[in-house]
């Protein structure tokens, strides 16, 4: 039986859920989590997978239908791809992503499309191994590609999309590098707002690179034209102009 649609304060219908599974991560990147970690949630504060999926489940008789996974880093929660196959099953749900660093990629990706996820994110903030680990802490770029192309095996998740954070003196050398990946293979590069996480707080304005800073410096190298996008969509897209 349906229920009453939620609406945002703006009167708009909400479709999107964002879980997040596990506040944990493998990770430690600089502007989101001490060298240490954080002080981890007790496990009696963290839902259950039944009490996720009951949250679903309410939420999707409200008109929810694109439910986004997210962390900390998903893949650390044990039997993860188990929780997938449940929300997978709930009723109403259309679109089910996951936004994963990729550590656990390469052991996780087929039983994660085999569960039944529809979208995947990986964040990788740096294509140059030195500068990966100088970020997250972790020397694990190689790790992390090698999950990106075990997901991207499975053409029913693409576009599989790449997200880099855009920092300000870090963000900058990377630009033209993630130009030329996104060329050359199938994955979308996104470069991501630097917004106050920020476990860290490592957070300040003017650490924020913007878009226009980073066509400017992309499109000087390979030219840019901007692509149409959805109506409702927050992002503006590009691509390059010679294919
Ligand atoms: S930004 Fe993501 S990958 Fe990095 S430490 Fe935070 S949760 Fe982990």
């Amino acid at each position: 039986m349906g229920m009453d649609p939620l609406f945002d304060g703006h009167g708009r219908r909400i479709s999107d859920l964002r879980v997040s599974v596990t506040d944990r991560c493998n990770f430690r990147c600089q502007y989101c989590m001490p060298a240490d970690g954080l002080p981890w949630l007790e496990r009696a504060e963290v839902l259950s997978f039944e009490e996720i999926e009951r949250v679903v489940r309410v939420t999707a008789r409200m008109g929810v239908t694109d439910v986004r996974l997210t962390g900390g880093e998903p893949l650390v929660r044990r039997d993860f791809p188990g929780l997938v196959g449940m929300l997978a099953r709930v009723p109403g749900v259309e679109d089910l992503s996951l936004t994963t660093n990729g550590y656990l990629l390469e052991r996780d990706a087929d039983a994660l499309v085999e569960a039944g996820i529809t979208r995947v994110n990986v964040s990788i903030d740096s294509l140059q191994k030195d500068r990966f680990f100088q970020l997250t802490r972790r020397d694990s770029l190689p790790q992390v590609l090698r999950g990106l192309d075990a997901i991207a095996r499975h053409e029913r998740v693409w576009p599989i999309k790449v997200n880099a954070v855009a920092l300000r003196g870090f963000t900058e050398e990377e630009a033209i590098p993630f130009a030329e990946f996104a060329r050359s293979t199938s994955f979308q590069v996104r470069f991501i707002e630097f917004m106050p996480l920020d476990g860290d707080h490592a957070w300040s304005p003017d650490q924020v690179l913007t878009g226009e800073e980073l066509r400017e410096i992309i499109d000087r190298v390979h030219p840019l034209e901007e692509a149409p996008r959805e109506p409702h969509a927050t992002a503006r897209v590009f691509r390059l102009a010679d294919g």
